[in-house]
């Protein structure tokens, strides 16, 4: 793996790795488990199917596979479906998310969402989490502001950000969204009191950088650890009032 690049070969990647592709050109990233067996646990936006641009996008999602017949298999009104590794990537490169990367390398990466400095449980622990989500499902992607990274993220370290109501993802996606107009703020009101255009620059992608590392999980002082079992009690799921 390079420093800048987490491009893998398939024969590289390991069950309970944190894998994605980038789907759209380069526009957004998919992520997902690879939980052994050429199969992918990933989590996807289910129900509006009429204006996600994500779903619209996402071409493992219901195309009939050929290869594997439990290939796109889900719970109904679930979000986690199980795909074959052909069909998450939809021909698309393959790249591991890395794990417990120190923080200069995590600053070093061009784009959000390839790396944390979070820690990584046993692949055994990972492949549970994901496979215990398959059957259980991971809660409602538009409230909780899960995205697909987030469910591999939780997977990865079993670490949730409990309050629902942050604007603050926990995800590089998210945080790139939001670093990048705090970032054009500040170079802004930065303009007066820097003599050139590099300083401006450099103070934009500084403060994007900072951003970003301020809203990973591995620096996160708001985020718990949650067995997988309890996810539904922590986030109160099985609430019928919420
Ligand atoms: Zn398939």
């Amino acid at each position: 793996m390079g420093l800048l690049s987490n491009k893998v070969d398939r024969s590289q990647i390991k069950a309970g790795d944190h894998i994605y592709t980038w789907r759209a050109i380069y526009s957004y990233s998919h992520h997902g488990i690879y939980v052994g067996g050429s199969k992918v646990v990933h989590f996807t936006r289910e129900q509006d199917t009429s204006s996600s641009m994500a779903t619209s996008l996402d071409s493992s999602i219901g195309s009939v596979c050929q290869t594997f017949p439990d290939c796109g298999f889900r719970l109904p009104n679930s979000g986690v479906v199980l795909s074959c590794l052909d069909c998450f990537l939809a021909k698309g490169h393959l790249y591991c998310f890395e794990y417990g990367v120190t923080p200069s390398v995590f600053l070093a990466k061009v784009r959000g969402g390839t790396c944390t400095t979070a820690t990584s449980d046993l692949p055994e622990t990972v492949i549970h989490r994901a496979m215990h989500l398959l059957q259980n499902g991971f809660g409602n992607y538009d409230v909780f502001q899960n995205n697909c990274e987030d469910f591999a993220m939780y997977c990865k370290t079993g670490l949730l950000i409990l309050d629902t109501k942050s604007a603050m993802g926990r995800s590089g996606q998210a945080a790139s969204i939001i670093g990048a107009p705090l970032a054009a703020l500040l170079s802004s009101s930065l303009k007066l009191l820097m003599p050139g255009p590099v300083g401006v620059a450099t103070a934009a992608a500084g403060m994007y950088c900072m951003s970003r590392y301020a809203t990973d999980i591995g620096v996160r002082t708001d985020v718990i650890k949650v067995a997988v079992e309890d996810m539904a009690v922590n986030l109160n799921w099985e609430d019928p009032c919420r």
